[in-house]
């Protein structure tokens, strides 16, 4: 079940979404939603489930710093070594790159953060973007047993092409090692390797789970669901319920 943790405002759904779409008819106010949770949480299987259910983009910073890595440029180059170690990226790097996604024409209507903030300096930036816009988040915080995400992180392989997510024993694709969709070979990212995931953690923990305080404190709506157990579409419905409701 949901645990509702503190619910200050009204709901707020992308105007774009038609009423069969609006899981909230009520408002017509853009939607911000952060997925907030540790590593391995799911965050990045629930914000693709939800984009494509609520017609507003998933904006994952890691994604985007994935792919500055792939291209080479200037900020990949910045970033590689402290991604492969774990170590959270540079505050000013990562706001940048989402100022800048925020500003395009598709994240008008709404748009769903996924590993942002990380950082109470990320969190003041992201407050300091939404607030001239009369835009407050909903926040939905993922929790899960650390011994689940252990086993989720070591088992995730990822599709090189499509970004697909596997594991190995809950998710397994059709043929093993092989992306259902695109027939690629998948990989491990090298931040799922044990002892990179062991520093990822220990980020999340000193610098990211605090946070919660800060969105309580700055009247944001946060939401708790237990998503340790349940597969990701009955995690899906839960968030959807939430929003629906709220
Ligand atoms: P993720 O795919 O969200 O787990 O992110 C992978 C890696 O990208 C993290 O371990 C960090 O090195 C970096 N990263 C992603 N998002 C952020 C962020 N908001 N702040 C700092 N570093 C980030």
């Amino acid at each position: 079940m949901a645990r509702k943790i503190q619910v200050i405002n009204g709901g707020a759904v992308p105007a774009a979404m038609n009423s069969s779409q609006n899981p909230n008819p009520k408002s017509q106010a853009p939607l911000a939603l952060i997925l907030f949770g540790s590593p391995g949480s799911g965050k990045g299987t629930q914000s693709k489930l939800l984009a494509k259910a609520l017609g507003i983009p998933q904006i994952s910073t890691g994604d985007m710093l994935r792919e500055h890595v792939r291209r080479g440029n200037a900020v990949g180059t910045k970033v590689e070594a402290k991604m492969k170690a774990g170590i959270l990226v540079k505050d000013y790097v990562v706001n940048q790159l989402v100022e800048e996604r925020l500003a395009q024409p598709d994240a008008a209507n709404g748009f769903i953060l996924d590993g942002y903030p990380r950082t109470r300096a990320q969190a003041e930036v992201l407050c300091g973007i939404l607030s001239p816009r009369g835009v407050q988040a909903v926040v939905i915080h993922l929790v899960v047993d650390y011994n689940v995400i252990i086993a989720r992180l070591t088992g995730r392989r990822q599709c090189p092409v499509c970004g697909t997510l596997y594991n190995v024993t809950s998710k397994p694709p059709k043929v093993p090692g092989v992306c259902d969709l695109e027939g690629a070979k998948l990989i491990v990212r090298d931040d799922d390797r044990e002892e990179v995931i062991r520093e990822r953690l220990d980020e999340y923990e000193k610098q990211t789970r605090p946070l919660i305080d800060f969105f309580r404190e700055t009247g944001n709506r946060l939401y708790e669901i237990d998503a340790s157990h349940d597969n990701p579409q009955a995690v899906f419905g839960k968030i959807e319920e939430l929003i629906r409701k709220s």
